[in-house]
C-alpha cells in the first residue's frame, strides 16, 4: 500500500520533558495522559454512552493486537474489545471437533440456523468446520455469521475487528457490516497500519517464547532483564522474567520456521497489502492511518528518543561468565528504502487515540 497515506508521527508535546519508561504500566499511563490526555478524555466521554466498530488492516505481524490492547488499557476492558476472527473460527472449530462438547455445538448451530445467509447450504458451509483440515477456506458468509455471534457477546463495547476483511471479496462486506451487526447508529472506520517489512522480518527472526508460560520476547528488540550464555554453543539466550512463571529463569526458545523470517509468509503479506489497497479507496468510511516508522533524518524534531525501538546485542563480561547487554540505535530501511527508526507501540497508540477522538468528535457534531 502506498506510503503517501501515512504521515510521519509527531508526538512532541509542549511542556512534556520527562523521559517515560514505556515498559512500566504506571509510567505508561502518565505518558498517555501527558501526550494524548485531551483525546483520551473525549474518547472516554463518548464511550460512556456510545460504541464504534473499527477494522484493523495491516500486514501479518504488524502489531494489530498490541494497539488494541493499549486502547483497552486506557479506556478499560469493559468499554472495548479485540475480536480476532481467526480466534473465533478456531474456537468454534474446536467445539465442532470435540464429541464431548455436543451442548456447545448445539448452541452454535442454533445461532447459525437463525442467522446464516449465503449462497451455499449451511450444512455444506459448516462441513469445513468439522473436517480436521485447517487449510480449507470457509465461505465469507459463514465467517460473517460467526462474527455476529461473537459481537453479540461484546454488546455495549467498542470493538476492534482483526482479520476481517481478510480477502478481496470481503472488503465490500465491511461497508455494511455495521448495519448487519445491528451497530446501526454507531460510527465505523478503518485503521490502516503501516510497518516496514524489514521490521516484520526481524520481529520474526529473533522472536522467542518461554516454553513454560509462553511469554513472548525478542532477543534483538525486546530483551528480558537476565540474559544467559551457553559456552558450548557460544550462544546468548534470554531467561524468562515473568513473575508469574512456574519456571522462572527458563531459557526462552525460538519457534520452528521463524528463523526463515518474512519470506515464509510472503503470500499472506501480499494478500494483506492488496486488501489494504482496495479498502483505502472506499468512500464514506473514515480512516485512521498509523505509521510504525519515522525517517531517521527528522526523528529528533518529531519524537522523543525513548519512543524509538532500540536494538540489543550481548557480550561476555571480563569474568567470561556475566553477560553485558549493549543497547544501540536500530536503523532500518523502510519500504521506500529510507533510513528509519521503528517506534515503540505506545507512541503509535498516541496517534491512534488522537485520530479516533477526531472521528468520534466529528460524528457527534
Ligand atoms: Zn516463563
Amino acid at each position: 500500500m502506498d506510503s503517501k497515506y501515512f504521515k510521519p508521527l509527531n508526538t512532541k508535546t509542549e511542556g512534556v520533558t520527562k523521559r517515560f519508561d514505556l515498559a512500566d504500566p504506571e509510567e505508561r499511563k502518565e505518558y498517555f495522559s501527558a501526550k494524548a490526555g485531551g483525546a483520551i478524555e473525549d474518547i472516554k466521554k463518548y464511550l460512556a454512552k456510545g460504541t464504534f466498530v473499527a477494522y484493523l488492516l495491516g500486514k501479518k505481524n504488524s502489531g494489530k493486537g498490541t494497539y488494541t490492547k493499549l486502547f483497552m488499557e486506557v479506556v478499560g476492558s469493559d468499554k472495548a474489545a479485540h475480536v480476532s476472527v481467526g480466534d473465533v473460527v478456531r474456537s468454534v472449530e474446536k467445539i465442532f471437533q470435540d464429541s464431548e462438547r455436543a451442548k456447545e455445538k448445539e448452541e452454535v448451530m442454533k445461532f447459525l440456523t437463525s442467522h446464516y445467509r449465503g449462497f451455499i447450504p449451511l450444512s455444506e458451509a459448516i462441513s469445513a468446520l468439522e473436517s480436521r483440515s485447517q487449510e480449507k477456506l470457509l465461505p465469507s458468509e459463514l465467517i460473517l455469521s460467526l462474527l455476529k455471534m461473537e459481537l453479540d457477546k461484546q454488546a455495549g463495547k467498542a470493538v476492534f475487528i482483526d482479520g476481517f476483511p481478510r480477502d478481496l471479496d470481503q472488503v465490500s462486506y465491511a461497508l455494511f457490516l455495521r448495519d448487519l451487526m445491528g451497530y446501526r447508529y454507531d460510527p465505523d472506520f478503518f485503521v490502516f497500519i503501516n510497518i516496514p517489512e524489514s521490521v516484520i522480518d526481524e520481529r520474526m527472526k529473533y522472536r522467542v517464547v518461554c516454553p513454560s508460560c509462553q511469554t513472548p520476547r525478542n532477543t534483538r528488540l525486546f530483551a528480558t532483564k537476565e540474559v544467559g550464555y551457553n559456552a558450548e554453543k557460544e550462544e546468548f539466550y534470554l531467561k524468562c522474567d515473568n513473575p508469574d512463571c512456574k519456571d522462572k529463569g527458563a531459557r526462552m526458545v525460538g519457534k520452528e520456521g521463524d528463523s526463515a523470517g518474512i519470506e515464509s509468509i510472503r503470500g499472506r503479506l501480499d494478500k494483506d497489502d492488496a486488501v489494504m489497497d482496495k479498502a483505502v479507496g472506499l468512500e464514506g468510511v473514515p480512516k485512521v492511518f498509523l505509521r510504525n516508522s519515522i525517517p531517521a533524518g527528522t526523528a529528533k524534531e518529531n519524537v522523543d528518543d525513548y519512543e524509538i525501538t532500540p536494538a540489543y546485542s550481548y557480550k561476555l563480561g571480563s569474568d567470561d561468565k556475566s553477560v553485558e547487554v549493549v543497547e544501540d540505535s536500530w536503523v532500518i530501511k523502510d519500504d521506500d528504502g529510507v533510513d528509519s527508526y521503528s517506534l515503540l507501540a505506545p507512541p503509535v497508540a498516541v496517534s491512534l487515540f488522537r485520530q479516533i477522538a477526531d472521528i468520534l468528535n466529528k460524528f457527534q457534531e
